[in-house]
């Protein structure tokens, strides 16, 4: 896979899932079987989110760093930004939002799913009680724990590592992410952000080695 496509810059690596949503070939057939198999069950699995471009990544972040969009701290409390410096900014957005150019839904081979009937009228927030014991997506949970290997899917933010915080709704094509992440390089990460003038990208720039290796590389496996 070429730069600009890890890095969510191009999309010829992507093939169309319904008209909302794209993935990588070889994942939409690993989701598509999975999505069988969990219908054969009984259990809907729906998407929420598939690939995504660098364009929105940033849209995302840079409405994050400039304070239009709320940015929450691990108790889904709001945390006022303009109290903390662009270092601190940058930490704690990268708890729940990647970098553009970072984020492994540029790759097509990362998903974020629900059960739409699980959640009935409640709207899904995306947050980790909805999936944990007594939250309308537990059982959809259990089934992926128990299945989605089989599909050759994982769970990257099944634990927090202390950088990107637990994400029990992101799957992962282990196939797919494997050969992005041979590839993968800082250097071309970095480029991106100044090309892209992403918000913060000084501070992003002089402390890329340490966002890396707390919030970029540290997965579960
Ligand atoms: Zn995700």
């Amino acid at each position: 896979m070429q730069a600009s496509q890890w890095l969510g810059l191009d999309e010829r690596h992507l093939t169309a899932v319904d008209d909302r949503h794209f993935l990588h070939p070889e994942t939409k057939q690993a989701w598509l079987s999975m999505v069988q198999a969990a219908a054969d069950d009984g259990l809907q699995l729906d998407l929420v989110s598939s690939y995504r471009s660098f364009a929105r990544q940033q849209l995302i972040w840079d409405g994050k760093f400039s304070g239009q969009r709320p940015v929450l701290d691990d108790q889904n409390r709001i945390i006022e930004l303009n109290k903390l410096s662009d270092w601190q900014k940058i930490q704690a957005i990268m708890r729940f939002s990647a970098l553009p150019g970072t984020s492994r839904h540029h790759w097509g081979s990362d998903l974020d799913l629900f059960s739409k009937p699980l959640q009935g009228n409640t709207p899904l927030q995306l947050v980790a009680s909805e999936y944990q014991a007594g939250g309308p997506q537990w059982p959809l949970y259990q089934w992926l724990i128990a299945n989605a290997h089989r599909f050759d899917f994982f769970f990257p933010y099944a634990k927090d590592l202390g950088g990107v915080a637990c994400e029990p709704w992101h799957l992962s094509h282990l196939p797919v992410a494997n050969k992005v992440e041979q590839v993968r390089k800082p250097e071309r990460i970095i480029a991106a952000i100044q090309q892209a003038n992403v918000l913060g990208q000084e501070c992003i720039q002089e402390n890329f080695d340490t966002l890396y290796h707390r919030f970029i590389s540290p997965i579960s496996r």
